[in-house]
């Protein structure tokens, strides 16, 4: 089986290639035909010698999953669906705004945490994404977008990289730190710390982990001031109570690449939105529990996403003005607080809403022509692009 390279990060392809003789700057020159240049056909890389190439196309590929289908939004949101077999498909979501693009990458098909009011949640755990896997879904992206978008040599389409597609990225920390890797290194996308944001239910131990690894953004998905409502929202809870999460988070911010950890909020419509709640909210983020014990208090920004519904889910979202009242609250206790602008519910590519998932692979095409009404895009085979 070859080698596929957008498994590694910089040092394992200099690793690797150390094991073809080939030295370090080698490495890089591939690594940067790769990435900066999004070319996966070796015998393209023209300032590598002819041995090399001759020996990388005996060995490895660079090898995107298949497309199965792609959905423009009338907010010119785009959200891909790739096939990573066995029956599972993950989503990619392109975000564009004004001045710069965002896109919302997976880390597993499917997600073992269960959230209430998550339709990946509810879809169940398949398993994890490889780093290839994850770094595909930028890889891809951002040369198909540049080619789309007439972008000039040096420009790029992908200025900000969210971990907020399918999945709990710290329950795959494995193969998501060199991902992270890649997104960051200079002779890939080189995106700086700020602008890779890694998105938790709160997983406490990897939290940890990640700050001594790689210190990215952080995001902390909340959703409750107090331990007995985010347990039946987040069942994680139960193992990383708030106090223990908020501890960490303050533990995070001695390496973060921002001086705040952005705490989500889902508003979910009589659950998680009343005034109540909002003064229990204010009181957590200056210190004080739900069971009036102190707590970390964690300089934070607090993002509240209207919760975007999906049928088994049998939850709605709040009213606009109960959203409005609520960072009202928040606001007039000195909390930094933004309302998330849903983009892309028309293709129900909204926070939540991804459940890629493609049983029977066999048909998956014919199924998607049926759920969706969508054209899928022709099986252009692994690499599409
Ligand atoms: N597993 C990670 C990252 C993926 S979810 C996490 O939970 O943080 C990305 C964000 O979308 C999280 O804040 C999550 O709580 C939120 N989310 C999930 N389902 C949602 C829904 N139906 N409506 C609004 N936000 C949702
Ligand atoms: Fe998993 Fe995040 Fe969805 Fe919870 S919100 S089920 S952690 S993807």
């Amino acid at each position: 089986m070859p080698v596929n390279l957008l498994d590694f990060d910089l040092e394992g392809l200099a690793a690797w290639c150390a094991g073809l003789g080939e030295k370090r700057f080698r490495a890089i020159q591939l690594f940067r035909w790769i990435h900066q240049k999004g070319v996966a056909d070796f015998e393209q890389m023209s300032d590598l010698a002819k041995s090399l190439r001759g020996k990388l196309a005996g060995a490895a590929v660079v090898t995107a999953p298949a497309l199965l289908s792609e959905h423009v939004s009338t907010d010119g949101t785009i959200k891909w669906l790739f096939d990573v077999g066995g029956g599972n498909a993950v989503e990619t979501v392109y975000i564009p705004e004004t001045g710069r693009g965002t896109l919302c990458v997976s880390s597993q098909a499917g997600c073992a945490v269960g959230c209430r009011f998550c339709s990946t949640g509810h879809q169940g755990f398949s398993r994890n994404l490889s780093t290839g896997e994850i770094v595909a879904q930028l890889w891809f992206a951002e040369h198909r977008l540049r080619g789309r978008l007439g972008l000039a040599a040096g420009e790029r389409a992908v200025d900000n990289v969210v971990m907020m597609g399918m999945g709990e990225p710290l329950q795959n920390y494995g193969a998501l730190v060199p991902a992270l890797k890649v997104m960051l290194d200079d002779h890939g996308y080189g995106l700086s710390r700020r602008r890779v944001t890694v998105s938790t239910s709160g997983v406490v131990p990897m939290i940890d982990r990640l700050r001594d690894d790689c210190p990215v953004a952080l995001a902390v998905s909340l959703h409750a001031p107090s331990d007995a409502l985010r347990s039946s929202l987040v069942p994680l809870n139960r193992k990383y109570p708030i106090d223990e999460l908020l501890q960490a988070c303050e533990r995070y911010l001695t390496a973060a690449p921002r001086d705040f950890i952005t705490f989500e909020y889902c508003m979910l419509d009589g659950v998680t939105d009343t005034p109540e709640i909002a003064q229990e909210l204010v009181r957590l983020v200056n210190g004080q529990g739900a069971d009036g014990r102190s707590v970390a208090r964690v300089p934070c920004k607090l993002n509240l996403i209207p919760f975007n519904p999906f049928p088994a889910s049998g939850l709605l979202r709040s009213p606009r003005e109960r959203v409005q009242a609520f960072a009202r609250v928040l606001q007039d206790a000195g909390i930094v607080t933004t309302v998330r602008k849903t983009r892309g519910d028309d293709i129900d590519a909204a926070c939540g809403q991804l459940a890629g998932e493609v049983q029977d692979r066999t048909n998956a095409r014919e199924r998607l022509v049926q759920r969706r009404g969508v054209i899928p895009i022709a099986a252009a085979g692994h690499g599409a692009r």
